[in-house]
């Protein structure tokens, strides 16, 4: 299945240790799509870089096939979230340790770009005909609002067949691949009484008191159960209101935001009916006024039939030996972007994970081997010119 095709596991860890030097924290991400940039042009692909925010581009690559065929994209995102407290060497410096290879975003997710890298070099190293398009994409600001997920949909490069996210999931019991995720929104919720003197509250309307009956009531906010996800969750995660200087005023604001995940079947415009039902069924004196608020995802799942999961299954079992583990997650993804907005199937797949979003992070080397054989065999197979099972 992979005639002719050589991995290289040493290039695997380079890249992965030049991509663990360079800093890459959200909102900082120009420096690694440079250095993307670099390697896949060096690689033969043409590349593009887009500002999505002044000093913050989307890479782009895409190299053609001897024909015409699908489109299938590599993708990752090149943003890392913040250092935090208590990481024992220096994030930014790679530190190969008891076969695992720290610093930060190392699973998270340089390690996936250095697979693809692997792939989409052997590929073509081999001389391999494929026909269609091989496309890449390393896109900002998915530990915050997914703004260059969004971007890439807007561009040539939001056609694709085909999605591979090299998020840190290698399908095993730990880490499941997804066939589904919810989607989120977080409320925005107003609260407008009357203010009074405080000494004689009966006069007004008290806005904190008033939302504070709502929170305690949101267990019964009206939720759909879903045959595979269940049911969503909220979660009130601010809330403001009262004084600015001291005095004793009956407060007429008060705001407050809930997060809720989505299952299928569930939209932004259904929780906000939701949520206003919820409100009828107080009898407040208030006003209330419900909107949503950045960032919002649609929850999505796929289609179990859908090519780029049936050439994984094959790839998975011959490289692994076992089959895939699966599951519905609650989270959020680019892929709720990809495939909830935009209905492109998305296969997340990567090294497994360590200390993801925590210090210490780090990747276990003895993964990246056969992600990135699997990434070269399920490229092959889905651009058609690999016949040979
Ligand atoms: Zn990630």
């Amino acid at each position: 299945m992979l005639e002719g095709i050589r991995i290289d596991e040493e290039y695997t860890i380079k890249q992965l240790k030049e991509m663990i030097k360079i800093k890459s924290i959200v909102g900082e991400e120009r420096d690694l799509a440079e250095y993307l940039g670099s390697e896949l042009k060096s690689l033969g692909f043409k590349t593009e870089m887009h500002d999505v925010e002044p000093r913050r581009p989307n890479i782009y690559a895409k190299i053609s096939g001897k024909s015409n065929g699908p489109r299938l994209m590599f993708n990752g995102h090149t943003d890392t979230v913040p250092v935090c407290e208590g990481w024992q060497t220096d994030p930014f410096t790679p530190v190969v340790k008891e076969g695992r290879i720290y610093g930060l975003g190392s699973c998270d997710m340089k390690a996936g770009f250095a697979c693809a890298l692997t792939a989409l070099k052997a590929i073509i190293d081999s001389g391999t005909e494929f026909g269609g398009k091989l496309l890449f994409s390393g896109v900002i600001d998915e530990e915050a609002y997914s703004k260059g997920a969004k971007a890439m949909l807007k561009t040539d490069y939001g056609k694709c067949d085909a999605i591979i996210l090299g998020e840190p999931y290698p399908g095993n019991e730990t880490k499941p691949i997804p066939l589904g995720i919810t989607g989120k929104i977080l409320y925005d919720v107003t609260v407008k009484g009357h203010s009074a003197h405080g000494f004689t509250p009966q006069l007004g309307i008290n806005a904190i008191e008033e939302a504070a009956k709502i929170i305690i009531s949101l267990d019964k906010l009206k939720m759909k159960s879903h045959e595979r996800f269940g049911v969503g969750n909220h979660c009130t995660l601010k809330i403001e209101g009262g004084y600015t200087i001291y005095s004793v005023v009956v407060p007429d604001r008060c705001r407050f935001e809930v997060n809720r995940l989505l299952v299928p079947g569930e939209s932004a415009n259904s929780a906000i009916d939701d949520f206003n039902e919820l409100v009828k069924s107080l009898n407040l004196k208030s006003e209330v006024e419900v909107k949503t608020k950045p960032p919002q995802y649609e929850p999505f799942m796929l289609r179990e039939d859908e090519q780029i999961l049936k050439i994984f299954q094959k790839v998975y079992k011959n490289v692994l030996g076992v089959e895939p583990k699966y599951a519905y997650n609650t989270g959020i993804t680019d892929a709720n972007v990809f495939a909830g907005e935009a209905r492109i199937p998305c296969l997340h797949l990567g090294p497994e994970r360590g200390n993801v979003h925590q210090p210490n992070e780090y990747t276990p080397i003895e993964w990246l081997l056969p992600i990135s054989k699997m990434y070269a065999m399920i490229a092959t197979h889905f651009l058609g010119r690999d016949s040979s099972e």
